[in-house]
């Protein structure tokens, strides 16, 4: 029986894992991936995080990493296929049988949202990628399209103007909700031009990526895009789907549960991007971490 168990790897649960271990907790981090990081992992310079500006994603999801190995944190990699609460007890259930705890802080993340046009599905891995970071080099002096209005959008366009010949933004409005410390980054590259306006109405090609239809919304006209490759960062979906009997969530899916990450159901807590929030950083999801080990000290004292 731990006291703890903590779903998801990610700056969230990271942050939840270093706080239960200082407070002594028997803990474990549960993840179906081997590679601690979550989102961070696939993001290429992270430049808003305290103290470590500059870095890579890769390199601060080691960060985080390493800093848990120091409190000998342990790390089970399997899936997760559903948590039931038994009260004062919590099962979770994984593919490789079944953990029981006496709190559990839910810190599974989010992932990308498919555009949902034309082409799209027949396309992905063909020109069609939603990782910039992961499949950006395959582009090298190439032209790609991003599309998106967001800090993703945004650090995407900026990295592919690293290697590609020609990048275009597409946003389906006149401004762009990305911070502004990116937005003038953006606007210095000579290889950037943003496509007002407009939405990416289908994406063409035989076998690979060829063109994409763009739609704009002004003067409701459509012309063809000649690109070798289109990146999707059009925002993120939390990774709830098997929360759903279990706590409550809004519409979009999203767990709600206040500042302390208590959702509605005692002895369970959500931090990070799967919490109801206006804001998600990785700073405010390793504060959502340490929030939660918090609520979850305060609810044993109560037990
Ligand atoms: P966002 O939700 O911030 O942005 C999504 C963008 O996609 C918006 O510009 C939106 O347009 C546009 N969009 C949504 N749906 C469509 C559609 N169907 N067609 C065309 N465009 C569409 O998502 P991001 O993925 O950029 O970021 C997710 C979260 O992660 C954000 O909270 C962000 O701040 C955070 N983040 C944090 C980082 C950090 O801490 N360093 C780094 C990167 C991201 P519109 O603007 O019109 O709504």
């Amino acid at each position: 029986m731990y006291d703890l168990l903590v779903i998801g790897s990610g700056p969230a649960g990271m942050g939840a894992a270093i706080y239960g271990a200082r407070a002594g907790m028997k803990l474990a981090v549960i993840d179906q991936s081997p590679v601690s990081g979550g989102q961070v992992l696939t993001t290429y310079e992270v430049d808003n995080y305290l103290g470590l500006p500059g870095m890579s994603g890769s390199e601060l999801s080691d960060a985080f990493r390493a800093h848990a190995d120091r409190f000998e944190v342990p790390f089970i990699t399997t899936e997760v296929e559903a948590i039931e609460d038994k009260g004062t007890t919590k099962l979770v259930h994984t593919t490789d049988g079944d953990y029981e705890a006496k709190a559990v802080i839910l810190a599974t993340g989010a992932t990308h949202a498919m555009l949902g046009v034309t082409g799209e599905m027949q396309l992905a891995g063909m020109g069609v990628s939603y990782c910039a970071t992961c499949d950006g080099a395959f582009f090298r002096n190439r032209t790609t399209v991003v599309v998106g209005g967001g800090d993703v959008a945004v650090e995407d366009a900026i990295f592919l103007a690293g290697i590609c010949k020609k990048v275009y933004l597409v946003h389906r409005r006149d401004s762009l909700r990305a911070a502004d410390a990116l937005q003038k980054k953006l606007m210095a590259l000579d290889n950037v031009e943003i496509i007002w306006n407009s939405e990416v109405s289908s994406i063409n090609g035989e076998d690979m990526v060829e063109n994409v239809t763009i739609f704009n919304k002004v003067s409701g006209e459509s012309s063809q895009l000649a690109v070798d490759g289109i990146f999707i960062a059009v925002g993120i979906i939390p990774n709830t789907k098997l929360l759903k009997n279990l706590v409550e969530m809004d519409e979009k899916g999203y767990v709600i549960a206040d500042e302390t990450c208590a959702t509605s159901v005692q002895g369970i807590y959500a931090a990070g991007d799967i919490r109801k929030k206006p804001m998600r950083q990785i700073i405010t999801a390793v504060a959502d971490g340490a929030n939660a080990v918090n609520a979850v000290q305060n609810y044993f004292i109560a037990l």
